[in-house]
């Protein structure tokens, strides 16, 4: 059985901690977009892990952790990341990389900071990761396979290609250093070493696991309105974060995705630039959010940026649940709400004075200002509470208005970081 575990909204939901958990009964892992740009907090029995590019799931001896096709590749980054949570304990992880994956380079990196600063104030606020150059490249068709790593004709020629249009990007458009290709050359055949071991071809060893009933996760990144095409464009990421693309990132049949666990989260946070409806505007009661966010407070797993504060965004976050095919909600960060007298929920949109709940596109999103509804709050803390009927009340009632709006059944509850930290409902 296939289960994706994707965001509704703008990242950092939670889904970390949700694919570790749900690991515990799962035998394969798969990351099937992104990068390294985004990282997933995780707090289990071997510490606390900011992973980046690895699969939340990478912490079991039973479980095998795959990079799929769809994601940007940085291999020393990943030889990194296995060798850094080895280090703290956990047992050498199964990793298997897909054959048709393909390779984020250094020059992505440095176009990503030499773009940035290029736009200077008007930048998109990437984490200068190399995402966007390197999804650009792959549609392009000057990006580089994993498989052609093994090739060297094929990669001398892909070498002299993308060095030609890369440098006159490079030397005209932002006056910097020319790539060398016999450097560039070296350093895949460094990279073509680190990654042999782990070179499979993914979609074909997916298709034997599904046919022998194996329970395999699709750990999406970011969240729905990062998506390229139904989300916040251009303030977007570069590759779709919806679980449908979780077929075509991981190379399986799109009707083998059975569920579809979308983790929202209790309030908002959004990271970087662009539309953000229910920003909380108070900036001592942004603060105080924050600092009593997440796990140690709402900051950046991969930049340490302090995160943007808001409300719980019922349009914004019924949209996300709906883009993504939601079979269940994950509904996390409850814990942290404990503190409030009433909680503002945004309930709809006001543009140039028209109410409405339906998530628009951006230029009018621009516009909206956000309609609230106040709910009271429960005023303790409910970290500990294993089952539904013992959280107060008023978390109840603030839970099953949040089911209402979302029109879909809210499953799973999260109060606290910690793998045990659930409440089934
Ligand atoms: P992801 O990218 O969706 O995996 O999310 P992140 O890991 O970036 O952000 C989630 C943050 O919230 C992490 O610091 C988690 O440890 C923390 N977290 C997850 N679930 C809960 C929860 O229910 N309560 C609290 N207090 N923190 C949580």
């Amino acid at each position: 059985m296939v289960r994706a575990i994707v965001g509704a909204n703008w990242g950092d939901e939670g889904k970390g901690k949700i694919t570790d958990m749900l690991a515990a009964k799962a035998d394969i892992i798969v990351r099937f977009q992104g990068g390294s740009n985004a990282g997933h907090t995780i707090i289990n029995n071997y510490g606390k892990f900011a992973l980046h590019l690895l699969p939340s799931g990478v912490f079991y001896d039973h479980t095998t952790s795959i990079i799929g096709n769809g994601v940007a590749l940085n291999i020393p980054y990943l030889i990194k990341e296995i060798d850094e949570i080895v280090k703290k304990g956990v047992p050498r992880p199964k990793v298997l990389v897909s054959d048709r994956a393909q390779l984020l380079m250094p020059y992505h990196i440095l176009q990503d900071t030499y773009e940035e600063a290029r736009l200077a104030g008007k930048a998109y606020g990437s984490t200068k990761s190399g995402i966007a150059p390197f999804y650009s490249d792959k549609f392009a068709k000057i990006g580089i396979q994993v498989s052609e790593l093994f090739d060297d004709e094929i990669l001398e020629e892909k070498v002299e290609k993308l060095c030609t249009l890369k440098n006159i990007m490079f030397k005209h458009l932002y006056n910097m250093p020319e790539i060398d290709k016999d450097e560039l050359l070296n350093t895949l055949h460094e990279y073509r070493d680190m990654v042999e071991p782990f070179v499979c071809d993914v979609s074909a060893y997916l298709y034997k696991a599904i046919k022998e009933g194996k329970n395999i996760l699709l750990e999406g990144q970011l969240g729905s309105l990062k998506d390229p095409d139904h989300g916040i464009y251009p303030m977007v990421t570069s590759s779709s974060t919806l679980a449908a693309y979780g077929a075509i990132g991981a190379g399986i049949a799109p009707y083998e995705i059975k569920e579809i666990t979308t983790v929202v989260k209790a309030y908002s946070s959004a990271v970087g630039a662009g539309e953000f409806v229910s920003e909380i505007e108070d900036e001592a009661a942004a603060d105080e959010l924050r600092i009593r966010g997440g796990d140690g407070g709402e900051f950046g797993a991969t930049t340490g940026r302090p995160r943007r504060m808001g409300w719980f965004d019922a349009v914004a976050s019924r949209y996300g649940v709906r883009i993504q095919g939601t079979t269940e909600v994950a509904l996390t960060v409850l814990d942290v709400l404990g503190y409030l007298d009433e909680i503002p929920v945004c309930v709809g949109y006001d543009i140039n004075g028209e109410i409405t709940k339906d998530f628009p596109t951006t230029n009018k999103l621009k516009l909206a200002k956000p309609v609230y509804e106040y709910l009271p709050g429960w005023k303790c803390d409910i970290r500990g509470i294993k089952k539904y009927e013992e959280l107060p009340e008023n978390c109840r009632k603030y839970i099953e208005f949040i089911e209402k709006e979302l029109e879909v059944p809210v499953k799973l509850l999260s109060n606290g970081p910690g793998r045990d930290d659930i409440i089934y409902r």
